[in-house]
């Protein structure tokens, strides 16, 4: 079914059933709890403290509509075919955060994040050294997290900082910072190319466009600029909502796209390989503006959100909601929610179903491959792998390998993970058992030192060694540089080290994210959470006063449930209606929710 039919099917939707707040059960899942807990979360932080993970906090059929009614098709009328920023917490240092009342808190153990104007002023135009340099000592969370990361477009031509060009769009238009507005139409290209692979906000855009959820919405943004993001921008735009963007990562930023969404008229902020000075440069430029104060913050990395309460705690009096996608993100907002010092509703679209369970197991299932083969051009069939976690990235990887004919060996901690591996087919050793003898080492466990110095002399000649967890803290690179080792780089991302015997071992991307770094993810899947994002903006901003809390919320099941019913025409996937009997028997709503909130899927 073509996207035009699904919309037009979408649009016979009721819009009138909108829920109101009072339409929300005082124990909604929307609602915290008496404990300052909001249901339907699992902080990850929290051993246990999910109340979400208690049978209790199971919501009515009503709870969670939120003002997602707003968007929510009645499942019975949705087409039936065709259709439709983790960050380790040991790493973390202790940060400072502004108070509304100008107090300065202590906030999260995050990793110490170095603000530009402690050091530096921003008219300051550090050296290219110093920019690299600066680079180096970025957040993780603006290094570190997973988009797509690939730019086509090479700008080694053009040595000049865009901070010293004086660039316009076609209308005249000065209020960005790229690095040449020149590659405009080749963005323009990219992003309706993404826009073919991202059919919910397609029709999410074509939908509600006549409703306008997000008309004067004010949103500053903070996320990888690529095509798949421009493609949400140019959503939240159609459904009214004005935007200022900056990138969350100084080398995710695809220029040519940057270059597209300015001449489009977006006020934008970033290029690929910023220094940290320029990171911190951008975002202010997006919040620092005359006559132009945001009332929506979109954020992966909680970078920005930071930025606003250290320098500009009086903008939160106007900000509706914050909605963050990354781990490091929630984490940060989750601390502040403990400490009291949260000033705004906050969505957690990090742990939606509808972002967990697709971008991390699918996008590494598809993806693993996809950065091994470009950096390496390996033949799977046959090699031995061991893939340390067997979390939802570590079953991604394995998933992919096996279907390859690799030979695959898992290492897990935790029991259940463990024997999930072994009933999926892997045999579950410590890594201590199969170093000597496999072809590929990955790692996907979010944990540090799971690679170390002692694994990495016991490796055989040519062994790969690659990271797929947020952070580079998994493989101790580190102590590989020592003068005993030599350092070829053999391609970009690709390192050999050499031992003085002769073996030699394979890095790829430093013990960064493979996937990150010398790959892309599968727009399908950064679809789903940029719908998810999107739907989370319309919630906050249209909800009635009160209805949510400074508190951290997930997005309502039901709407976890329509993402994923929004991308199921791509596979012509033809969804069962529940029979009244039926719905009555299970104790359903027949449009859902159908799981309660601890289901685990
Ligand atoms: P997860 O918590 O589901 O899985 C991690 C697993 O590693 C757990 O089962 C844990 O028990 C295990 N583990 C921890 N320490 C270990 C050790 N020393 N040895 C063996 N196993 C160990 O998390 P996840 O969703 O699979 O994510 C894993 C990492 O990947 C995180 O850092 C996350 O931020 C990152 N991530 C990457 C991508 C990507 O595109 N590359 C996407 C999503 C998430």
């Amino acid at each position: 079914m073509s996207v035009q039919v699904v919309a037009a099917k979408m649009a016979e939707v009721e819009l009138k059933d909108v829920p109101t707040g009072k339409d929300l059960p005082a124990e909604s899942p929307l609602t915290p709890t008496s404990e300052g807990k909001s249901l339907g979360r699992n902080d990850p932080h929290e051993a246990g403290s999910s109340a979400a993970a208690s049978p209790t906090a199971e919501p009515s059929a009503k709870a969670g509509e939120g003002s997602l009614g707003l968007l929510a098709p009645n499942p019975a009328k949705m087409p039936q075919a065709s259709a439709m920023k983790r960050s380790d917490p040991q790493q973390n240092g202790g940060e400072a955060f502004v108070n509304r009342d100008g107090t300065v808190a202590e906030a999260p153990r995050m990793k110490k994040i170095q603000f530009a104007d402690q050091k530096q002023e921003f008219n300051k135009r550090p050296s290219k050294i110093g920019r690299r340099s600066l680079s180096r000592s970025i957040s993780q969370s603006s290094t570190d997290s997973y988009s797509s990361a690939a730019s086509y477009t090479d700008s080694s031509d053009d040595e000049t900082s865009p901070r010293d060009k004086q660039q316009k769009n076609s209308k005249g238009n000065g209020d960005f910072c790229i690095k040449n507005i020149k590659q405009a139409d080749f963005g323009r290209r990219e992003i309706e190319i993404a826009e073919q692979e991202m059919p919910a906000l397609m029709a999410l855009r074509k939908r509600a466009q006549g409703e306008k959820p997000l008309a004067g919405a004010k949103v500053v943004g903070c996320t990888h600029i690529t095509a798949q993001t421009a493609v949400l921008m140019e959503t939240l735009s159609a459904l009214g909502a004005q935007c200022r963007w900056a990138a969350c990562n100084i080398y995710s930023t695809q220029n040519e796209v940057a270059a597209a969404l300015a001449e489009g008229g977006f006020s934008v902020f970033a290029w690929k390989g910023e220094s940290e000075d320029d990171f911190w440069w951008c975002i202010d430029r997006c919040v620092n503006v005359e006559g132009w104060q945001p009332n929506m913050i979109l954020d992966d990395g909680g970078d920005l959100t930071h930025w606003i309460y250290k320098k500009y705690p009086n903008m939160f009096k106007k900000i509706k909601g914050i909605v963050e996608e990354s781990v490091t993100g929630v984490h940060r907002l989750y601390q502040l929610s403990k400490a009291g010092k949260l000033c705004v509703p906050a969505m957690n679209v990090n742990d939606s179903v509808t972002k967990q369970k697709f971008d991390n197991l699918y996008c590494c299932r598809e993806s693993i491959l996809d950065g091994l083969k470009r950096t390496t051009d390996v033949m799977f069939g046959g090699k031995q792998v061991v893939v340390c976690g067997y979390g939802e990235v570590g079953k991604g990887c394995c998933a992919a390998l096996k279907a390859m004919g690799s030979i695959v060996y898992v290492t897990e901690i935790d029991p259940i993970c463990a024997l999930q591996a072994c009933m999926d087919g892997f045999r579950l050793v410590k890594l201590n058992e199969v170093i000597r003898q496999v072809d590929i080492v990955i790692t996907c466990t979010g944990n540090k030192n799971v690679v170390v110095r002692e694994y990495l002399d016991r490796m055989k000649n040519g062994c790969i060694v690659c990271n797929m967890g947020h952070s580079n803290t998994e493989i101790d690179v580190a102590s590989l540089r020592t003068p005993e080792l030599t350092w070829e780089r053999v391609r970009s991302q690709v390192d050999h080290v050499i031992w003085p015997d002769g073996k030699r071992i394979v890095l790829l991307a430093e013990g960064r994210l493979l996937n990150l770094s010398c790959s892309t993810v599968p727009t399908f899947v950064l679809s789903i959470t940029a719908t998810t994002q999107a739907l989370a903006l319309i919630e906050l901003y249209n909800a009635p006063e009160g209805r949510y809390k400074q508190d951290v919320y997930l997005l309502p099941k039901k709407m976890d449930e329509y993402v994923a019913s929004l991308h199921l025409p791509t596979f012509d996937a033809h969804l069962t209606e529940l029979s009244d009997e039926q719905a009555k028997y299970l104790g359903l709503n027949k449009n859902g929710p159908f799981k309660p909130n601890y289901y685990r899927y």
